[in-house]
């Protein structure tokens, strides 16, 4: 029997355990990281794919702190698209296709090249706690690994349960045990517990698709990468295929639903909301006769395809048929049905915003066991839970992420004061320094915060303290000179003749001034590099945003205690999503304070409210 000790110990290699163990370990403590399986680093539960929106943000964040998931999912991505290309930079989200195969190869590299670090493959069954604090993690096998943190990070194994129609078996995910014993351990703990569920597809055999009937949606000509230290991608670059759902598949599922285990009541879960199954989106939006349908490759040379867009927990053969009414799959062979699981998490607002128990001193929970769902926010708290745990095991002082700097903030922040009643997946529109908050500016508002940790590596610091010099360098150019408005309209930028002076950076500013525009003024402008330029151009556009955004973030403080009058029907507010609409007229809050502390109830929403109410109340007056 093994009796070992280490500075951090974590517990599972998902998205979360694998960013907690690696964090932990570039900050310099001894770290183990503890599995089922060695192969279960950095598996992908469903769907091949990183970042997009939201999402992308968080990958940027986690890749400015030196975190893996950027580097690994460019390393295996296939396919690279910046979602809401055509929208502003704060709500563009960069999302890669990754080669399920490829991104475990290079996670496992990862984590055999990182210094400090130990993988040990087991099952941990129990924790030794003493006074209050965690000691140690028990393996099945006896041994025994004394730690001064534990980062739990289960996933959906704990009493993991697979629906496949009313058939049920026990399993972490298809084809791993769940991970039953620990979940009694907890239980024991008389921590809050619940219930949450999750499904996923069908995967379909490549060759048994009629692809010449498809559509196809290429990746973009300039990929954007999700690591700030990648340029390009360095594997083959393949196409998705779009094809629809039709009313044959919706009878043939609502002929069905009593069959599903999500409808059929074998499920007590909730499920995310946002990844609704097809089940979920035929009765939920009855109205729609179609629904889209993305043909994933899972990896160059996988013969699996990703149908994203129809997760569903019905029977195999009901499956069977109704991926078969499908355009281009009527020949569709299933390698392995889609299934729904359902799992165990704890409530998150047990936890402090390092994400150590508030209960248990040492013991630290990160990723889907904390209710949220998705691989970056598993990733993203499995991060800070590893330069916390490494922080607490140096008697360092604990880092704390701020809604005003990241969306990590924004996520961790919602999740330990507002908790969590279905799985929490993150959005633009959770944040409300949103603008500020861009994927692209990441590193610009994180990096110098991880060298000062000391989690961001040689590499990257020589990356990011170059291009910080760069664009401090292009601002001072673009700053040196004031210009009047004749100046600038004889230039060709259209400024009031209002006698104000302004500087190349103040009317970079307003969104048709061109950089072309700009090098007429200042001629030394034209010696910035392009991606400088690019960066350039996108910090100006923001700055006057910026500047409001903060007056609508003090009116909110401000309108804290103003009424909501009763006659204001949630359901009927433009604007609100369904989601939020309901919560609210469910909750029924009497005042804008009582509304932000119902979850989901995002800044922007509460920021439509008060137009809405000021609206009304105008309206009573006049
Ligand atoms: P996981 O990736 O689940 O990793 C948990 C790890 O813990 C595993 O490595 C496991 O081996 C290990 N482990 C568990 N117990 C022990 C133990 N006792 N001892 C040692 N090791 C242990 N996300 C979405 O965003 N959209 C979706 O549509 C979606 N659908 C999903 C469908 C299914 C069927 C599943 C299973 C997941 C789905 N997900 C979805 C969720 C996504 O897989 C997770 O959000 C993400 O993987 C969570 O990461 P994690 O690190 O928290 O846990």
């Amino acid at each position: 029997m093994k009796h070992s000790s280490f500075d951090v110990v974590v517990i599972g290699a998902g998205h979360a355990g694998l960013e907690a163990a690696l964090a932990a370990a570039r900050m310099g403590v001894q770290t183990a990281l503890i599995t089922l399986r060695a192969t279960d680093l950095g598996a992908m539960s469903c769907n091949p794919a990183v970042g997009g929106l939201g999402k992308g943000h968080l990958v940027r964040e986690i890749d400015a702190l030196d975190g893996a998931m950027g580097r690994l999912a460019d390393a295996a991505g296939i396919q690279f698209r910046l979602l809401n290309r055509s929208k502003g930079p704060a709500v563009q989200g960069p999302r890669a296709q990754v080669d399920r195969k490829l991104y475990k190869i290079e996670a496992l590299k990862e984590v055999r090249s990182t210094r400090n670090l130990t993988l040990i493959e087991g099952e941990v069954t129990d924790f030794r706690i003493s006074s209050g604090t965690v000691r140690a993690v028990i393996l099945a096998d006896g041994n025994e690994f004394a730690a001064k943190s534990v980062i739990l990070t289960a996933g959906t194994f704990l009493r993991g349960v697979i629906h496949i129609g009313h058939e049920q078996s026990q399993g972490g995910r298809i084809g791993a045990r769940p991970s039953i014993r620990l979940a009694e351990r907890l239980e024991s703990l008389g921590l809050r517990t619940g219930r949450l569920k999750t499904g996923t597809p069908p995967r379909l055999d490549r060759e048994t698709i009629d692809w010449e009937l498809l559509e196809w949606q290429p990746g973009d000509d300039r990929p954007e990468m999700l690591s700030f230290l990648s340029r390009a991608p360095v594997v083959e670059q393949v196409a998705c295929a779009i094809t629809h759902t039709n009313a044959q598949t919706h009878d043939i599922i609502r002929e069905n639903l009593d069959a599903s285990a999500m409808y059929g009541g074998a499920i007590s879960g909730v499920g995310p909301r946002y990844c609704p199954s097809i089940e979920d989106k035929v009765t939920r939006f009855a109205d729609k006769s179609s629904h889209q349908i993305f043909l994933e490759p899972e990896g160059l040379d996988s013969r699996q395809i990703y149908p994203n867009g129809i997760s569903t927990s019905l029977p195999a053969n009901i499956q069977e048929g109704y991926v078969r009414s499908i355009r281009g799959l009527r020949n569709a062979r299933i390698l392995q049905p889609g299934y729904a699981i359902e799992y165990d998490y704890f409530d998150p607002r047990g936890l402090s915003a390092t994400l150590e128990l508030k209960e248990i001193k040492g013991l630290f929970f990160a990723g889907q066991i904390n209710g949220t769902t998705g691989y970056e926010e598993a990733a993203a708290q499995g991060l800070v839970a590893g330069l916390n745990a490494a922080l607490a095991a140096k008697d360092g002082e604990a880092v704390v992420f701020s809604r005003t700097d990241s969306y990590i903030g924004v996520m961790i922040d919602d999740l330990v004061t507002r908790g969590v009643s279905e799985p929490y997946r993150m959005f633009t529109s959770r944040a409300e320094f949103r603008l500020s908050l861009r994927a692209d500016n990441a590193d610009q508002r994180l990096t110098p915060l991880g060298i000062r940790l000391g989690c961001v590596g040689e590499a990257r610091k020589a990356a990011y303290s170059e291009k910080a010099e760069a664009l401090a360098r292009g601002r001072r150019q673009l700053e040196s000179e004031q210009f009047t408005p004749r100046a600038l309209n004889a230039a060709g930028i259209k400024v009031r003749e209002d006698g104000k002076k302004r500087s190349a950076w103040d009317v970079l500013a307003f969104p048709d001034t061109s950089f072309d525009a700009v090098e007429h003024l200042v001629p030394a402008a034209s010696e910035i590099p392009e991606k400088t330029r690019d960066q350039l151009r996108r910090d100006a556009l923001y700055v006057n945003y910026i500047k409001r955004q903060a007056s609508d973030i003090e009116a909110l403080k401000r309108d804290q205690g103003l009424e909501i009058p009763q006659e204001l029907d949630f359901l009927r507010l433009s604007g609100l999503t369904n989601e939020v609409a309901s919560k609210l007229a469910e909750a029924a809050p009497s005042t804008i304070a009582q509304a932000a502390r119902i979850e989901g109830v995002t800044p922007a929403a509460l920021t439509l409210i008060l137009g809405h109410i000021r609206r009304f109340k105008g309206k009573k007056a006049g």
